[in-house]
């Protein structure tokens, strides 16, 4: 089962020299689209949404983006991705010779909203997983717990504030049932398990999400890791919340930013706007004379946190400028500009 490469830039329709101002407006521009609260057709949109997510979360982040651009230019998009010699990423699989048999197993996931290829090359996959309560030297039929698992989960920002449950699927490495783990059938290599020992099966588990969940924070759900040795206990999974990418906010602690443009006299006379927030969009009032940067708080319109006390939404003001005018437009800039005393630079 070979990871396919995902190329992020074509994802989001962008060049690979493009600014990270660029980046972001693809991003935006492709996630309102795709954003499964606004889409018609829900399941397709997540299944876009995902990638996007996926994407943005790479190229957005400048080490994720050289990271990833050293993989170079030539791999296609779906071509099976085998890691480039010395990756230390990818040494640490859980699976990786498990049980000193060498079994070249590799590990996947489904329902995260990550590709195998994301958590390869950025993901929790592999960093953790330790082995716990081992036995030492000469001491093998003691009972051996199971290996962690660990792994990442998108969580959008709308089930972070209602918390969710989603299926997600685990393929664990079991021992061959036909050569009892062992690899070897008579003097030859076992031919159901390749010689490995070992086999895939896929489990599903619903994974409760609670709400107030934040980046980072790992769920355990517990002994749904490798199963135990021995008699040992099953490990556990832990899944690490990356919360997605939303293209109207982003995420401080359980605060959300919102960045609001402004027509440069929309700054000067003041006006009254409609703002998004992950309910419905409420109406603020932009005071005159309202300078870039800006910050208004929008009370209560945050993330819920544990105790479902919601934060702030802060809408962060920016002006941006008409890049073409007409005749008329310009003449109207003209007397402001004949009329005004305001230097900017005094
Ligand atoms: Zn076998």
């Amino acid at each position: 089962m070979a990871v396919k490469f995902r190329d992020y830039y074509e994802v989001l329709g962008v060049a690979r020299n493009a600014s990270e101002a660029d980046i972001k407006k693809a991003f935006r521009k492709l996630a309102r689209q795709h954003h499964p609260d606004v889409a018609k057709n829900k399941r397709e949109a997540e299944e876009r949404f995902k990638e996007i997510n996926e994407a943005y979360e790479v190229l957005s982040d400048p080490a994720k983006r050289k990271k990833y651009d050293q993989l170079g230019a030539n791999w296609k998009a779906g071509a099976d991705f085998r890691p480039p010699p010395g990756w230390e990423s990818f040494t640490g699989s859980p699976f990786a010779g498990a049980g000193g048999r060498g079994g070249g197993f590799e590990f996947q996931f489904g329902g995260t909203g990550f590709s195998d290829f994301f958590e390869q090359l950025f993901g929790s996959m592999g960093r953790g997983g330790g082995v716990r309560g081992r036995g030492g030297f000469g001491e093998e039929d003691q009972a051996e717990r199971g290996r962690d698992i660990e792994g990442d989960i998108l969580v959008t920002l709308e089930e972070a504030m209602g918390g969710s449950v989603r299926t997600v699927a685990v393929q664990h490495a079991i021992g061959c049932s036909q050569c009892g783990g062992t690899g070897r059938r008579g003097r030859g290599p076992c031919p159901h398990c390749g010689g490995t020992g070992q086999m895939a099966k896929t489990q599903q588990y619903q994974v409760k999400i609670p709400a107030g969940v934040t980046e980072g924070q790992r769920l355990r759900v517990a002994g749904r890791g490798e199963a135990g040795a021995g008699g040992g206990a099953a490990g556990d999974l832990y899944l690490h919340v990356r919360l997605a990418k939303h293209p109207e906010f982003e995420v401080d602690g359980h605060d959300l930013i919102h960045e609001l443009e402004l027509a440069p006299w929309e700054a000067v006379l003041g006006t009254q706007v409609r703002v998004p927030t992950l309910g419905e969009e409420v109406s603020i009032k932009i005071p005159p004379g309202t300078p870039a940067g800006q910050r208004l708080r929008v009370r209560g319109r945050g993330l819920r946190d544990r105790d479902g006390k919601r934060g702030d939404l802060f809408v962060v003001t920016r002006i941006e400028v008409p890049t073409r005018v007409s005749d008329r437009e310009r003449d109207a800039w003209e007397q402001i500009a004949r009329e005004s005393k305001f230097n900017p630079r005094e």
